[in-house]
């Protein structure tokens, strides 16, 4: 059984407690690895390498940085197929999904830091005719680098190559259950010299190893990727330290459909949208809004198309739904699939776990659901409010702009909505109302990496992206210069 290392100023290291975690394959529920059990004191080693290394890193030229990121581009494209058979493995999506999208975004993430660096540019500001200023942006010391399971190389390496491209260095953690590729991403790294201690990889569970991170005092700067409820503990243990926190936190997405959107590439994208990775994305659009009298029809082939989704084994090439990433996971979907009934919803398909035939003998342990609609429900539902991160969304018609305005913003959340319709006033007025951090008019998680990226209300603070991400791993230092006075005066 593999046994995985933290990486800690440039080694692979153990636990100092020499404790490890079970590590399952969601797909079968079985032990495959194991994942160091980490503590304080393994963050307390990651913190002293990172304080020692940064020094050199933060004044290493932006052009010799910029190369040795750009290296680790390559040599995750080098190893995309490993690499994703060891996310599809940990995390039980389809292999093809990891194929195509996660390992290649983690690969685009560093090649697109790696190079942005190299344009970064600072403000100068002229004061009349009395003085000049220009402003130092410089990296902020050691960067805490916090990432959840969904997505689990491609949220990781989003934090990594700014918080690295920017001259900090940084301690990271994935989370516990899914730490397999960032375990490969430390041999990579390796091979790819990274000087020691500019990036430290601590395994472990929130509680320990993440906690440790967010309350030490030599991290100033905190990037955390994950739920509402740990984003407003973070926040809590980060606001009497004074350090800069980003926070991308859950997603409760609208999905509005208006009668004028051409149907044959709302229902694609709906089901990509609805049900990819088993609907665990925060950009999911879990809740669908059909205007009035394209409802039937669209719910008529919606709950058909979703009804031939192929629930199966993550290793198989036609599989287009894999397992969820836990049984705790697996228990909450199936609670809110209950609380549905009780709120008198109707479960169009679904609402039940995949049968073993259909994921076949190797993964009847996995923690498989089907791909679950469900209407009939009241927008003020918990089911229509609360974030699931499961195969389920629901689906409710509306009347006009001014009522999916107001269902679309009545959740505490506010990370992305979509918006079909062929008629383009309509499409800016909602744009404008709608409270998302994102929206996106007639797409679905079509990602330019220079636009800021995250979340409104509960989605979280801060944003991530772009010059954003450059920004907020920078200090920025005015430097006020005023004119000799014997200066001529214009
Ligand atoms: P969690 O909030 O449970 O965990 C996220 C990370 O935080 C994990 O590494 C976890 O470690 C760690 N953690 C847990 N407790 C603490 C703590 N007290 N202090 C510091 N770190 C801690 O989220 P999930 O992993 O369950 O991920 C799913 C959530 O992430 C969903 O709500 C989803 O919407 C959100 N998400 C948001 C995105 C966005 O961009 N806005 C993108 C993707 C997901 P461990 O796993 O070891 O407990």
């Amino acid at each position: 059984m593999t046994k995985i290392a933290h990486y800690i100023n440039g080694e692979m290291v153990e636990p100092v407690s020499h404790r490890y975690l079970d590590n399952l394959d969601p797909a079968t529920g079985e032990a495959y690895s194991l994942v160091p059990d980490g503590d304080e004191r393994d963050v307390e080693r990651a913190v002293e390498a990172a304080e020692k290394a940064f020094p050199a890193w933060s004044r290493t030229p932006a052009a010799q940085r910029s190369a040795v990121l750009l290296r680790i581009a390559d040599l995750i494209e080098a190893n995309l197929e490993r690499l994703a058979r060891a996310e599809c493995v940990d995390t039980g999506k389809p292999l093809r999904l990891a194929r195509s999208l996660d390992i290649p975004r983690a690969a685009s993430n560093f090649r697109f830091f790696a190079t942005a660096i190299l344009h970064f540019h600072s403000e100068s500001h002229a004061t009349d005719h009395r003085a000049i200023n220009y402003t130092l942006r410089r990296p902020r010391g050691i960067a805490g680098l916090i990432s959840p399971w969904n997505l689990p190389l491609y949220l990781l390496t989003w934090k990594i190559a700014p918080a690295l491209a920017t001259g900090n260095t940084a301690v990271a953690k994935p989370s516990e259950i899914t730490p397999m590729t960032a375990f490969l991403l430390s041999e990579i790294c390796r091979e790819a010299s990274l000087p020691p201690g500019v990036l430290n990889i601590v395994h472990g569970q929130g509680a320990n190893v993440g906690a440790a991170i967010t309350r030490h005092p030599k991290i100033g700067t905190i990037s955390f990727t994950g739920g509402t409820k740990t984003g407003a503990e973070i926040a809590r243990s980060a606001a009497p330290l004074f350090k800069k926190v980003a926070l991308e936190l859950g997603g409760k997405n609208p999905n509005i459909i208006f009668a004028d959107a051409r149907l044959e590439e709302v229902l694609p994208t709906s089901l990509r949208s609805s049900f990819d990775n088993q609907g665990q994305i925060c950009l999911s659009g879990s809740r669908i809004f059909v205007e009035e009298s394209a409802y039937e029809g669209f719910v008529e082939r919606f709950v058909s198309e979703a009804s031939r989704l192929k629930v199966g084994d993550p290793l198989e090439p036609d599989t287009d739904q894999g397992a969820l990433i836990s049984r705790a996971q697996f228990d909450k979907v199936m609670q809110y699939i209950s609380l549905a009934r009780e709120e008198g919803g109707t479960i169009r398909c679904g609402g039940v776990p995949a049968d073993a035939v259909s994921v076949g003998e190797r993964c009847k342990g996995g923690f498989f659901v089907q791909p679950t609609v469900i209407t009939d429900l009241k927008v003020e539902s918990r089911v229509n409010r609360e974030e699931i991160f499961g195969p389920v969304v629901t689906i409710t018609p509306f009347k006009d702009e001014e009522e999916v305005v107001a269902y679309a913003n009545g959740t505490d959340y506010g990370l992305a909505a979509s918006l079909w319709t062929e008629n383009l006033p309509r499409a800016h007025r909602l744009a404008e109302r709608i409270a998302s951090g994102t929206i996106w008019i007639n797409c679905w998680m079509l990602r330019d990496l220079r636009v800021p990226f995250g979340g409104m209300k509960s989605s979280g603070v801060g944003r991530e992206g772009g010059e954003e991400a450059l920004r907020f791993f920078t200090e920025p230092k005015n430097v006020c210069i005023q004119f000799p006075p014997d200066a001529p005066k214009g």
